[in-house]
C-alpha cells in the first residue's frame, strides 16, 4: 500500500509498505478521508515526540475491509470513524469511565505501538511505528476495534474524520469538560479545527456570548460562520479588556485551543471568579504555564482534556446526529481536500494548510482503474 513515511525530523516521503494484517481484535481499514491535525505537524518535526520511522495521521474515517480474531462489535464494509481515544476496557481508568486516558492506550499510542505493544506497518520486515494507534496518512490501518466507530453510511467521509481527533477534541471539550449551559458566555482561544468544532458545540448548549479568538482573518470569519458571536484579533484586539466588556466580569469558560506560551493564561485572565479554563491543544511538549494563585483563591477552575475526553461510541454518533441536523455544520470546517501525493508538503509547510481543516482523500476502489 502507499503511505506517507517519516523517517526523520521535518521530512515526509511516500512510500510503498506493506498492507497491514489486524491481530487479535483489531480491524483492517481502508481510508477514505483523513484530517491533517496540527499534532502530525508537531510530530513530523519534532516539536512533540515520536518514535521513528513512523506513518503519520490519525484523524480518519473509512470501510472496514477486515476484522481479526474476536472482534464482534464492527464488521467488514461497516463506515467508521477512527478514534484517537483507543481504550482497553479493563484498567483503572477505563473501570472509571475515563477512555481518553487509559492506561494501556496512553502507555502505547505515544510509543508509536498498538495496545499489544507492537506495530503491524512494515515493508519487508523494516517495521514502521503506528503513530497514535492509527497512522491513517496511507492507504490502509490496522486499529483497535473499539477505536473504529461505526457511523451511518450517508454521512460523507471528509465531514465524518473531523470527528477522529481536532473535531471530537473541541466537541468533547465543550461537552463533556465544561458546565456550560443556556446563556453562557465562552472565549475560544484558537480557531483551528478543534476550536471551530468547540465553538459549534458551544452554540447547541445554549452559550449565548461566543467570543473566538484568532489572529487569522480567514480563521475569525470562519469562526462567525459557525456560530462566534464576537471574534478578536489577540494582534491587534485587546483581548482581555474586550472580554471584561463583553460578559461585563469576564467569561464563565475559557477555552485554549492553542497550547502556546501565554494562551492558558490568557484563558485563565479571561474568565469570572469561579469560572473554567479547560486546556486543549498543544504544540511543544515543553510548553508550561504561569498562573496567578490570587485566581484560584477566587475560585477559579483549570482543567484539560485529551481529545475531549470523549466516549467514541456515544459522542461521535451524537455530534453527528447534531451534524445531520444542521446544528453542527462541520462540513464548514472541510475547506480544501487534497490527496496523498500533497501529504509531504501539507506536513511541512510547503503546503499552506488553509482556514479550517485539510483533508487528504482516497480514491474508492470503483475509482480505481
Ligand atoms: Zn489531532
Ligand atoms: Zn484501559
Amino acid at each position: 500500500m502507499r503511505a506517507a513515511v517519516t523517517r526523520e525530523p521535518g521530512s515526509v516521503s511516500i512510500e510503498e509498505i506493506d498492507k497491514p494484517v489486524p491481530a487479535m481484535g483489531e480491524v483492517l481499514v481502508r481510508l477514505a478521508a483523513t484530517g491533517i491535525c496540527h499534532t502530525d505537524l508537531s510530530m513530523v518535526s519534532g516539536a512533540l515526540p515520536a518514535p521513528l520511522p513512523f506513518v503519520p495521521g490519525h484523524e480518519g474515517a473509512g470501510v472496514v475491509e477486515a476484522t481479526g480474531p474476536g472482534v464482534e462489535d464492527v464488521g467488514v464494509g461497516d463506515h467508521v470513524v477512527l478514534s484517537i481515544v483507543v481504550s482497553c476496557g479493563s484498567c483503572y481508568q477505563c473501570g472509571l469511565g475515563n477512555l481518553s486516558i487509559c492506561e494501556v492506550g496512553s502507555a502505547m499510542a505515544p510509543g508509536g505501538l498498538l495496545l499489544d505493544g507492537t506495530t503491524r506497518l512494515s515493508n519487508g520486515g523494516e517495521e514502521f511505528h503506528s503513530l497514535l494507534c492509527q497512522s491513517s496518512l496511507a492507504e490502509y490501518a490496522v486499529v483497535p476495534s473499539n477505536s473504529a466507530v461505526p457511523i451511518p453510511k450517508d454521512i460523507p467521509f471528509p465531514v465524518a474524520s473531523l470527528l477522529a481527533c481536532g473535531g471530537g477534541t473541541g466537541f468533547g471539550a465543550v461537552v463533556r469538560r465544561t458546565t456550560l449551559w443556556i446563556g453562557s458566555s465562552v472565549v475560544v482561544i484558537g480557531c483551528g479545527g478543534v476550536g471551530l468544532t468547540a465553538i459549534m458545540a458551544a452554540k447547541v448548549r445554549g452559550a449565548t456570548t461566543i467570543i473566538a479568538v484568532d489572529p487569522s482573518a480567514g480563521a475569525r470569519a470562519m469562526a462567525e460562520k459557525v456560530g462566534a458571536t464576537h471574534v478578536l484579533d489577540p494582534d491587534g484586539d485587546r483581548v482581555l479588556r474586550s472580554v471584561m466588556e463583553l460578559t461585563g466580569r469576564g467569561a464563565d469558560v475559557a477555552i485554549d485551543a492553542v497550547g502556546r506560551k501565554g494562551t492558558v493564561e490568557t484563558a485563565f485572565q479571561s474568565i469570572r471568579a469561579g469560572g473554567e479554563v479547560v486546556a486543549v491543544g498543544i504544540d511543544d511538549a515543553s510548553n508550561e504555564v504561569e498562573l496567578d494563585l490570587y485566581g484560584f483563591m477566587m475560585q477559579k477552575r483549570v482543567t484539560g482534556t485529551y481529545a475531549g475526553s470523549l466516549v467514541p461510541r456515544i459522542d461521535i454518533p451524537a455530534a453527528l446526529a447534531l451534524y445531520r441536523d444542521g446544528r453542527l455544520p462541520l462540513d464548514v470546517l472541510v475547506s480544501e481536500t487534497y490527496t496523498l501525493d500533497d501529504v509531504p508538503g501539507l506536513l511541512t509547510n510547503e503546503i499552506r494548510l488553509p482556514p479550517g481543516r485539510a483533508v487528504v482523500c482516497f480514491d474508492q476502489p470503483e475509482e480505481r482503474p
